[in-house]
């Protein structure tokens, strides 16, 4: 499966702002926003979506399950 079928995905609403997947990231893509979710928390936002490499490392390290790649037909 290569890169072009996969999408990233952030389910902002479930984010709570911990900064974890903004530390591991390799590319660097992603920064928390200023804008607030439901909770109350700044959630984190594809900064540079054109860097993204669909590693899915986010995922991994999301304690909240709020980011992270999913595979698609396209
Ligand atoms: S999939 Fe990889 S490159 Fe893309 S945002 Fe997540 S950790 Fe960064
Ligand atoms: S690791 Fe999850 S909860 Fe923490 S900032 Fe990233 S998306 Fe939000």
């Amino acid at each position: 499966m290569s890169k072009e079928n996969k999408l990233h995905l952030i389910e902002s609403a479930r984010c709570k702002s911990c900064g974890l997947c903004v530390i591991a990231c390799p590319k660097k893509t992603l920064g928390i926003g200023s804008s607030l979710n439901s909770q109350g928390y700044a959630y984190v936002t594809q900064i540079y979506p054109e860097k993204c490499v669909k590693c899915n490392i986010c995922r991994i390290v999301c304690p909240d399950v709020a980011i992270g790649v999913i595979e698609t037909e396209l």
